[in-house]
């Protein structure tokens, strides 16, 4: 998987390079980016004395090349700085709330689910989230003053530039809902607010586990229907912020009547066939055949609490999107996952993540976020400039052989 470079030379894409990838070393962010070394090393060089990141030196023997043999001096290994703070995420569904506590390098310290009737108001959810947010801070033993971000999903489209929740008319409880309303007052750092799909087709393609997931579109079944699109790496965001909402395509003009308020959209008549899965998958997989074909995805992605476990509803998916899909033939046979001659080069899988593809993805973006905004910074005043570098900079041996053609640009 290739890391978007954005715009390749900025410090905050160096920082988030050495984010996503844990450990890396500056000759492969040369490689990534494209940036002389020197370049590089001056990047580098900054975000050290910044005490955002910091180097360790390999001992000769703890490294060995993609050949096997052995290097003979040490190497400089980049990771960021060990800062105390925290992110908080949050996945706002149709029928449940998940908050996550991380620290900011991704661990999760606590993490809760409880089930809520998230449609019926707006307020009330946002009172039950800013309670359960509490809760998760003190179980995770820190305080609101350690947060570094909020992240947010909602199972709506949430518009650009305005922060607007674009929830179906016929859910009164939520008209006129700003997105921003659902961090707990007094909560500092940025907030990053998405829909549901588009964060769980972010946390599919960063840690999902496939390693060539540039071109995906994943679909979250689950009490509704909603895709994120990711093209050429890059999350597909639209005019308005709303693209990928396939759950409200009218596939029956005579059928029953949406909580959108029109006749037989996607969404109903799936939800009206999940007692069969089957048929429930055939009518989805044609849906998502079209809409695959139209973005060139080289993988869909099923998520969400139907998608991403039911085998039946699954075989459906990939017999429809065997039969509508467009043109579907790679005469090579040499498509994605080595289809044989004739067989439909687009990969179908359940989610990698399972249910927890949401909230992955708010995590990684909401990690971006508090990076980019000087988190790191803010909390190195706090615990004293470069404490963690004169703690992390001795020579260590890493258990695991260190990768460093991981991160390498693809062609
Ligand atoms: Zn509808």
């Amino acid at each position: 998987m290739t890391v978007p470079a954005q715009n390749g030379s900025g410090r905050s894409d160096h920082l988030e390079f050495i984010r996503r990838a844990g450990q890396t070393t500056r000759r492969a962010i040369a490689e990534h980016t494209g940036l002389s070394r020197s370049v590089v090393a001056q990047a580098v060089s900054e975000l050290i004395a910044q005490g955002l990141v910091v180097e360790r030196r390999l001992v000769q023997g703890a490294l060995r090349s993609a050949h096997g043999a052995q290097r003979g001096r040490p190497t400089a290994v980049l990771e960021l700085a060990g800062q105390s703070g925290v992110v908080v995420a949050a996945d706002i569904g149709h029928r449940h709330l998940t908050v996550a506590v991380c620290d900011l390098k991704g661990r999760v310290l606590e993490e809760t689910r409880i089930p809520f009737p998230v449609d019926d108001s707006a307020r009330a959810t946002f009172r039950e989230l800013h309670r359960l947010v509490a809760a998760s801070l003190t179980r995770a033993g820190v305080g609101a003053t350690d947060v570094a971000g909020f992240g947010v999903s909602f199972p709506f489209p949430v518009t650009k530039p305005t922060g607007m929740v674009l929830a179906p008319v016929a859910l009164l409880g939520w008209q006129n809902v700003s997105a921003v309303e659902a961090r707990p007052p007094g909560l500092p750092g940025p907030i990053v607010h998405d829909n549901d799909a588009n964060f769980g087709a972010w946390g599919e393609r960063i840690h999902g586990g496939s390693p060539e997931l540039d071109n995906l579109l994943y679909v979250k079944l689950g009490h509704g229907i909603g895709s994120g699109v990711i093209v050429d790496g890059m999350l597909l965001s639209g005019a308005r912020g709303t693209s990928g909402e396939m759950g409200h395509i009218q596939v029956d003009p005579h059928g029953e009547v949406c909580r959108c308020g029109r006749r037989g959209c996607l969404e109903t008549v799936v939800a009206a066939s999940l007692p069969d899965r089957r048929l429930a998958g055939l009518r989805v997989g044609r849906a998502i055949a079209q809409l695959s074909a139209f973005v060139d995805a080289e993988v869909v992605i099923l998520g969400g609490r139907f998608g991403a476990s039911d085998g039946a509803l699954m075989e459906g998916v990939k017999d429809a999107f065997a039969r509508f899909t467009p043109d579907n033939e790679d005469p090579s046979g040499e498509g994605a996952g080595g289809a044989a001659e004739g067989s439909p080069r687009v990969r179908i899988q359940a989610a990698a993540l399972g249910e927890r593809s949401e909230l992955v993805g708010i995590i990684d973006r909401t990690l971006s976020a508090a990076w980019a905004s000087g988190a790191g910074r803010s909390a190195t005043r706090r615990t004293g400039a470069h404490s963690s570098w004169d703690r992390t900079n001795s020579e260590v041996v890493l258990e695991v052989p260190f990768d460093a053609e991981r991160f390498v640009m693809k062609e």
